[in-house]
Protein backbone atom coordinates (compact mmCIF):
# COMPACT_ATOMS: atom_id res chain seq x y z
CA UNK A 1 0.00 0.00 0.00
CA UNK A 2 1.24 3.50 -0.66
CA UNK A 3 0.38 6.00 1.68
CA UNK A 4 0.64 9.34 1.25
CA UNK A 5 0.05 11.84 4.13
CA UNK A 6 -1.40 15.30 4.39
CA UNK A 7 2.15 16.42 1.81
CA UNK A 8 2.67 19.71 1.39
CA UNK A 9 5.59 21.74 -0.63
CA UNK A 10 6.48 25.38 -0.14
CA UNK A 11 8.62 26.84 -2.34
CA UNK A 12 9.47 29.84 -0.24
CA UNK A 13 6.18 31.76 -0.30
CA UNK A 14 4.65 29.65 -2.71
CA UNK A 15 2.10 26.57 -1.75
CA UNK A 16 2.56 24.22 -4.93
CA UNK A 17 1.17 21.43 -3.06
CA UNK A 18 -1.37 21.69 0.08
CA UNK A 19 -2.10 18.94 2.19
CA UNK A 20 -2.67 16.01 -0.15
CA UNK A 21 -3.44 12.15 1.39
CA UNK A 22 -4.66 9.46 -0.59
CA UNK A 23 -3.82 5.50 -0.76
CA UNK A 24 -3.18 3.17 -3.14
CA UNK A 25 -3.66 -0.71 -2.25
CA UNK A 26 -1.19 -2.76 -4.30
CA UNK A 27 -1.88 -3.12 -7.77
CA UNK A 28 -4.48 -0.74 -8.28
CA UNK A 29 -4.65 2.61 -10.46
CA UNK A 30 -4.60 5.74 -9.03
CA UNK A 31 -5.04 9.01 -10.87
CA UNK A 32 -4.47 12.30 -10.70
CA UNK A 33 -6.22 15.33 -12.37
CA UNK A 34 -5.73 18.73 -12.49
CA UNK A 35 -5.09 22.00 -15.34
CA UNK A 36 -1.77 22.59 -15.45
CA UNK A 37 0.14 23.91 -12.56
CA UNK A 38 -1.90 22.13 -10.31
CA UNK A 39 0.66 20.32 -8.45
CA UNK A 40 0.55 16.97 -10.13
CA UNK A 41 4.25 16.72 -11.30
CA UNK A 42 5.52 18.44 -8.00
CA UNK A 43 3.46 15.42 -6.25
CA UNK A 44 5.20 13.33 -7.82
CA UNK A 45 8.66 14.38 -7.10
CA UNK A 46 8.34 14.42 -4.05
CA UNK A 47 6.75 10.31 -4.63
CA UNK A 48 10.49 9.85 -6.01
CA UNK A 49 12.19 11.32 -3.38
CA UNK A 50 13.13 14.36 -5.58
CA UNK A 51 11.65 16.54 -3.51
CA UNK A 52 11.20 16.75 0.14
CA UNK A 53 7.48 17.62 1.58
CA UNK A 54 7.60 20.52 3.79
CA UNK A 55 4.98 18.90 6.02
CA UNK A 56 3.74 15.36 5.39
CA UNK A 57 4.77 11.48 4.65
CA UNK A 58 5.09 9.39 1.83
CA UNK A 59 5.24 5.26 3.40
CA UNK A 60 5.27 2.35 0.95
CA UNK A 61 4.16 -0.75 3.51
CA UNK A 62 5.05 1.52 5.54
CA UNK A 63 8.36 2.74 5.03
CA UNK A 64 10.07 4.73 2.98
CA UNK A 65 10.08 3.84 -0.71
CA UNK A 66 13.58 2.44 -2.11
CA UNK A 67 14.00 4.44 -5.55
CA UNK A 68 15.04 1.05 -6.95
CA UNK A 69 11.44 -0.04 -6.00
CA UNK A 70 10.16 2.77 -8.47
CA UNK A 71 9.62 3.30 -12.31
CA UNK A 72 9.23 6.69 -13.72
CA UNK A 73 7.43 8.24 -16.63
CA UNK A 74 8.39 12.03 -16.93
CA UNK A 75 5.83 14.32 -18.55
CA UNK A 76 9.23 15.41 -20.73
CA UNK A 77 10.74 13.31 -23.30
CA UNK A 78 13.24 10.79 -21.18
CA UNK A 79 14.93 9.51 -23.71
CA UNK A 80 18.23 10.34 -25.51
CA UNK A 81 17.14 10.74 -29.24
CA UNK A 82 20.58 10.03 -30.75
CA UNK A 83 21.10 6.74 -29.18
CA UNK A 84 19.65 2.81 -30.18
CA UNK A 85 16.93 1.89 -27.89
CA UNK A 86 18.63 -1.47 -26.66
CA UNK A 87 21.99 1.00 -25.71
CA UNK A 88 19.82 3.05 -23.60
CA UNK A 89 17.43 0.70 -21.97
CA UNK A 90 19.88 -1.89 -21.18
CA UNK A 91 22.19 0.43 -19.70
CA UNK A 92 19.53 2.18 -17.45
CA UNK A 93 18.12 -1.07 -16.00
CA UNK A 94 22.08 -1.78 -15.38
CA UNK A 95 21.94 1.38 -13.69
CA UNK A 96 19.31 0.23 -11.72
CA UNK A 97 21.23 -3.43 -10.77
CA UNK A 98 19.59 -5.40 -13.66
CA UNK A 99 21.57 -7.80 -15.02
CA UNK A 100 22.57 -7.25 -18.54
CA UNK A 101 20.85 -10.52 -19.78
CA UNK A 102 17.73 -10.14 -17.40
CA UNK A 103 17.44 -6.32 -18.83
CA UNK A 104 17.85 -7.37 -22.87
CA UNK A 105 15.28 -10.41 -22.47
CA UNK A 106 13.15 -8.43 -20.38
CA UNK A 107 12.93 -5.94 -23.45
CA UNK A 108 12.47 -8.23 -26.21
CA UNK A 109 9.67 -9.20 -24.41
CA UNK A 110 7.90 -5.51 -24.19
CA UNK A 111 9.18 -4.77 -27.88
CA UNK A 112 7.00 -8.26 -28.36
CA UNK A 113 4.25 -7.42 -26.87
CA UNK A 114 3.83 -4.19 -28.72
CA UNK A 115 4.77 -5.98 -31.37
CA UNK A 116 7.77 -3.69 -32.02
CA UNK A 117 10.47 -5.74 -32.29
CA UNK A 118 12.04 -3.96 -35.35
CA UNK A 119 12.97 -0.82 -33.07
CA UNK A 120 15.50 -2.65 -30.42
CA UNK A 121 18.75 -1.61 -32.67
CA UNK A 122 16.98 1.64 -34.12
CA UNK A 123 18.11 5.41 -32.70
CA UNK A 124 14.99 7.08 -30.48
CA UNK A 125 14.84 10.04 -32.78
CA UNK A 126 13.90 7.12 -35.76
CA UNK A 127 10.84 6.73 -34.02
CA UNK A 128 7.40 8.24 -34.22
CA UNK A 129 6.12 10.06 -31.06
CA UNK A 130 3.64 7.12 -30.20
CA UNK A 131 6.25 4.60 -30.56
CA UNK A 132 9.05 6.66 -28.55
CA UNK A 133 6.14 6.69 -25.75
CA UNK A 134 6.05 3.01 -25.62
CA UNK A 135 10.12 3.07 -25.43
CA UNK A 136 9.40 5.32 -22.77
CA UNK A 137 6.83 2.73 -21.00
CA UNK A 138 9.39 0.26 -21.47
CA UNK A 139 12.45 2.21 -19.92
CA UNK A 140 9.99 2.75 -16.81
CA UNK A 141 9.17 -0.90 -16.25
CA UNK A 142 11.96 -2.89 -17.64
CA UNK A 143 13.46 -3.34 -13.75
CA UNK A 144 9.98 -4.55 -12.56
CA UNK A 145 9.01 -1.86 -10.35
CA UNK A 146 6.58 -2.48 -7.37
CA UNK A 147 5.27 1.47 -7.90
CA UNK A 148 5.02 2.93 -11.21
CA UNK A 149 4.37 7.03 -11.73
CA UNK A 150 3.45 8.08 -15.47
CA UNK A 151 3.13 11.47 -15.29
CA UNK A 152 0.88 12.42 -18.38
CA UNK A 153 1.83 9.24 -20.05
CA UNK A 154 -0.89 9.85 -23.27
CA UNK A 155 -0.03 13.87 -23.75
CA UNK A 156 -0.13 14.90 -27.71
CA UNK A 157 -0.41 10.86 -28.59
CA UNK A 158 -3.12 9.70 -31.21
CA UNK A 159 -5.96 7.90 -30.10
CA UNK A 160 -4.30 4.51 -31.17
CA UNK A 161 -1.21 5.07 -29.33
CA UNK A 162 -3.30 6.10 -26.43
CA UNK A 163 -5.27 2.77 -26.51
CA UNK A 164 -2.71 0.40 -26.74
CA UNK A 165 -0.92 2.40 -24.01
CA UNK A 166 -3.46 1.76 -21.91
CA UNK A 167 -4.13 -1.79 -22.60
CA UNK A 168 -0.29 -1.74 -21.26
CA UNK A 169 -1.20 -0.09 -18.44
CA UNK A 170 -4.19 -2.47 -17.22
CA UNK A 171 -1.29 -5.33 -18.31
CA UNK A 172 0.60 -4.03 -15.14
CA UNK A 173 -1.78 -3.59 -12.74
CA UNK A 174 -3.12 -7.32 -13.25
CA UNK A 175 0.52 -8.04 -12.92
CA UNK A 176 0.12 -6.93 -9.65
CA UNK A 177 2.04 -3.29 -10.38
CA UNK A 178 0.65 0.07 -8.36
CA UNK A 179 0.02 2.97 -10.65
CA UNK A 180 -0.17 6.76 -9.99
CA UNK A 181 -0.74 8.49 -13.18
CA UNK A 182 -1.10 12.02 -13.48
CA UNK A 183 -4.01 13.33 -16.61
CA UNK A 184 -5.16 16.50 -17.14
CA UNK A 185 -8.27 14.61 -19.15
CA UNK A 186 -11.23 12.86 -17.13
CA UNK A 187 -12.05 10.17 -19.92
CA UNK A 188 -8.45 8.86 -19.63
CA UNK A 189 -8.69 8.80 -15.71
CA UNK A 190 -12.42 7.22 -15.76
CA UNK A 191 -11.37 4.87 -17.87
CA UNK A 192 -8.60 2.95 -15.62
CA UNK A 193 -9.28 4.08 -12.11
CA UNK A 194 -11.14 3.68 -9.79
CA UNK A 195 -9.93 6.19 -7.07
CA UNK A 196 -8.58 10.39 -8.29
CA UNK A 197 -7.39 13.18 -6.66
CA UNK A 198 -8.30 16.49 -8.39
CA UNK A 199 -5.98 18.97 -7.52
CA UNK A 200 -6.54 22.69 -8.25
CA UNK A 201 -4.23 25.03 -6.97
CA UNK A 202 -1.88 22.72 -4.76
CA UNK A 203 -5.66 21.75 -3.46
CA UNK A 204 -7.17 18.17 -3.25
CA UNK A 205 -10.73 19.83 -4.10
CA UNK A 206 -12.00 16.31 -4.26
CA UNK A 207 -10.46 12.93 -3.71
CA UNK A 208 -11.99 9.24 -3.39
CA UNK A 209 -14.29 6.68 -5.44
CA UNK A 210 -14.74 8.12 -9.09
CA UNK A 211 -18.63 7.34 -9.00
CA UNK A 212 -18.75 9.70 -6.06
CA UNK A 213 -16.87 12.11 -7.65
CA UNK A 214 -18.73 12.47 -10.87
CA UNK A 215 -21.69 12.78 -9.11
CA UNK A 216 -20.41 16.51 -8.34
CA UNK A 217 -18.56 16.87 -12.21
CA UNK A 218 -20.33 19.83 -12.63
CA UNK A 219 -18.33 21.54 -10.26
CA UNK A 220 -15.17 19.97 -10.95
CA UNK A 221 -15.42 20.31 -14.89
CA UNK A 222 -14.00 23.84 -14.86
CA UNK A 223 -10.54 22.46 -13.50
CA UNK A 224 -9.71 20.18 -16.65
CA UNK A 225 -9.00 20.62 -20.01
CA UNK A 226 -10.08 18.42 -23.36
CA UNK A 227 -7.14 18.49 -26.04
P1 LIG B 1 2.09 20.68 -15.55
O1 LIG B 1 1.26 19.63 -16.16
O2 LIG B 1 2.04 22.01 -16.27
O3 LIG B 1 3.52 20.23 -15.25
P2 LIG B 1 1.56 20.27 -12.77
O4 LIG B 1 0.21 20.02 -12.20
O5 LIG B 1 2.47 19.12 -12.92
O6 LIG B 1 1.42 21.01 -14.14
P3 LIG B 1 3.65 21.41 -11.16
O7 LIG B 1 4.74 21.28 -12.19
O8 LIG B 1 3.67 20.49 -10.01
O9 LIG B 1 2.22 21.38 -11.84
O10 LIG B 1 3.71 22.91 -10.62
C1 LIG B 1 2.83 23.40 -9.60
C2 LIG B 1 3.18 24.84 -9.31
O11 LIG B 1 4.42 24.87 -8.57
C3 LIG B 1 3.39 25.70 -10.54
O12 LIG B 1 2.82 26.97 -10.29
C4 LIG B 1 4.90 25.79 -10.66
O13 LIG B 1 5.29 26.99 -11.28
C5 LIG B 1 5.34 25.73 -9.22
N1 LIG B 1 6.68 25.14 -9.03
C6 LIG B 1 7.06 23.89 -9.40
N2 LIG B 1 8.35 23.67 -9.10
C7 LIG B 1 8.80 24.84 -8.52
C8 LIG B 1 10.06 25.27 -7.97
N3 LIG B 1 11.11 24.46 -7.96
N4 LIG B 1 10.12 26.53 -7.49
C9 LIG B 1 9.06 27.34 -7.48
N5 LIG B 1 7.85 27.00 -7.97
C10 LIG B 1 7.72 25.77 -8.48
Amino acid sequence: MLEIKQITKRFGAFTAVDELSFEVPEGQIFGLLGANGAGKTTTFRMLLGLLKPTEGSITWKGQPIPLSKIGYLPEERGLYPKIRVDEQLIFLAELRDMKRKDAKQSLLDWLNYFQIPQYEKMRVEQLSKGNQQKIQLISAVLHKPDLLILDEPFSGLDPVNVEQLKTAVRKLTAEGTTIVFSSHRMDHVEELCEHVAILDHGKPVVAGYLPDIKAGYGKTRVLLTTD
